[in-house]
Parts: structure tokens; C-alpha cells; sequence
């Protein structure tokens, strides 16, 4: 695979979206034990904020480009990175895939009343997917979960507790089951169409975080996020080469 590219200290697969999806497909087919972190300037702040969180993103075995704010700080630091790889998007694709070959997929996260509406809607959009559970994100104890994990043994299992949580979860128990296992943040509330994503324009103009913003304006402050990464991008390309 490409040489990793290092964006303030996580460090992403410079590869594209075909690159990615046909490999964790290879990989899923072969049964193979995978972890998908698509990271975004959010993550790469609380990354470089917390060692412990920034070497379990590090020790995944895909960590791709989750946002324009990547693919623009791999360019300014002219490490470029290929296009966006989001979670969502290749969340669906996973899911068509798998209900044309009947594939496992277990569920985990979200509100009770979104993982509700999403199984409807799993069951009537890939009737042949086979749900290994779907469990909301707001237990008290996980033991549970990982068995129903363990015993089920999922072709893929989506993540949906929001970062830092999905990732430090897959990392503690990916051990037990030899999964896809990716972490998708608030992806579910879309796919059960609690949520709305950007309409297309403000996706293709890439000023979907301006939607977001404007729908749920208590995101300010996580939103601040990325001109103080940029500034760290600016900071590194001037002050560190
Ligand atoms: N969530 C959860 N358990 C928790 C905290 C959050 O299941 O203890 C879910 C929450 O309901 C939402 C998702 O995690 O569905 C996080 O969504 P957010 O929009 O913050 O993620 P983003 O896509 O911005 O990373």
C-alpha cells in the first residue's frame, strides 16, 4: 500500500475511494480482522491533543480522509491525498454489497429511537442483509454487545458513538471477532432519515459543514475546530521544514 501521509501526527492512506472500498471488500471476503478510521481535522485535533487516542487511530489498519480539511492540509503540506473517502458514503456502498451477497452486518450506536427507525429501513432497502444485532449506542454495560459480537461473527460492523468513543471501543474489542469493524459517527441518524445530510450543492461546494451549522448551531464551538487546524497546517508548513 502507499506510503502514509502524516497530517500533524495522524497518519492517512493516500489512496482513493475504488482503492479503498475494493480492498475491505477483498479483505471482508478473506475473513480478515480490519479497522476503518475515516478522520477528519476534529479527530486529528483530539488526536494530537491525546497520545493514548493517536496511537489507536495510528494502530487502525485504514485511516482515510474524512473532509475537504484533510485533502487541503495534505496539499498545502504537498503530501497531497487523492480525494475524500467519507464514512458515510462508504458506509453505503458497504451496505448495498453486502445485502447482494447476504453478508452479516451488526449495527452499533445511536439514539434507541434511530437504531428503531433503522432497522425498518434496512430491512425494507437491503432485504437481504442479515442483522446480527442492532444495538443503541447508549448502554451501560458492553459486555452484552460483545457477545452478541463474538458469537455472531459479523462480515461488518458499523461504529456509531461519535469519536473519540467508536474508536477506542473497536480498538478494545476487535480481538473478538475477525469483523470489518468502522467507526461511522453520526451516520446512522442519516441512514434512518432522522437526520438530514446537505442537500447536493452545498455537498459538491463543499459547505456541508456550513448546513450542519446552520441546522444545529450548538456545533459552533466543535466548528472551531478547523481554523485552528489550519492554522496548525500553516504552522507546520512554514515553521517545521
Ligand atoms: N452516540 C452514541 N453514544 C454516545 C454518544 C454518542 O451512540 O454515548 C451517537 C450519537 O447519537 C450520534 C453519534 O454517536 O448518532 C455521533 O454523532 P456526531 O454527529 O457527533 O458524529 P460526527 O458524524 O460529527 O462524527
Amino acid at each position: 500500500m502507499s506510503k502514509k501521509v502524516n497530517i500533524l501526527g495522524t497518519k492517512f492512506l493516500p489512496i482513493n475511494n475504488e482503492t479503498f472500498l475494493n480492498s475491505i471488500i477483498s479483505d471482508c471476503e478473506n475473513h480478515q480482522n480490519r479497522f476503518v478510521v475515516t478522520a477528519n481535522p476534529e479527530i486529528v485535533l483530539a488526536a494530537r491533543q491525546d497520545k493514548n487516542y493517536q496511537n489507536i487511530i495510528n494502530n487502525a489498519d485504514y485511516v482515510v480522509a474524512d473532509g475537504i480539511g484533510i485533502i487541503k492540509g495534505a496539499k498545502i503540506l504537498k503530501t497531497p491525498i487523492p480525494e475524500r473517502i467519507t464514512g458515510y458514503d462508504s458506509m453505503v456502498y458497504l451496505l448495498d454489497w453486502a445485502n447482494k451477497y447476504n453478508k452479516k452486518v451488526f449495527f452499533l450506536g445511536a439514539k434507541p429511537e434511530v437504531i428503531s427507525k433503522l432497522k425498518e429501513k434496512i430491512s425494507s432497502n437491503y432485504p437481504n442483509i442479515i442483522v446480527s444485532g442492532a444495538e443503541d449506542g447508549y448502554f451501560k454495560d458492553e459486555t452484552p454487545i460483545v457477545e452478541k459480537i463474538q458469537e455472531s461473527k459479523p462480515d461488518l460492523i458499523f461504529v456509531a458513538l461519535g469519536f473519540p468513543k467508536q474508536e477506542c471501543f473497536i480498538n478494545k474489542y476487535r480481538h473478538t471477532s475477525d469483523s470489518i469493524w468502522m467507526g461511522v459517527g453520526g451516520s446512522f441518524d442519516v441512514l434512518s432519515g432522522m437526520a438530514k445530510r446537505a442537500p447536493i450543492f452545498w455537498q459538491n461546494h463543499h459547505i456541508e459543514w456550513l448546513y450542519r451549522l446552520i441546522k444545529e448551531p450548538t456545533r459552533i464551538g466543535r466548528m472551531m475546530a478547523l481554523p485552528k487546524y489550519l492554522l496548525l497546517i500553516y504552522k507546520e508548513k512554514y515553521f517545521k521544514h
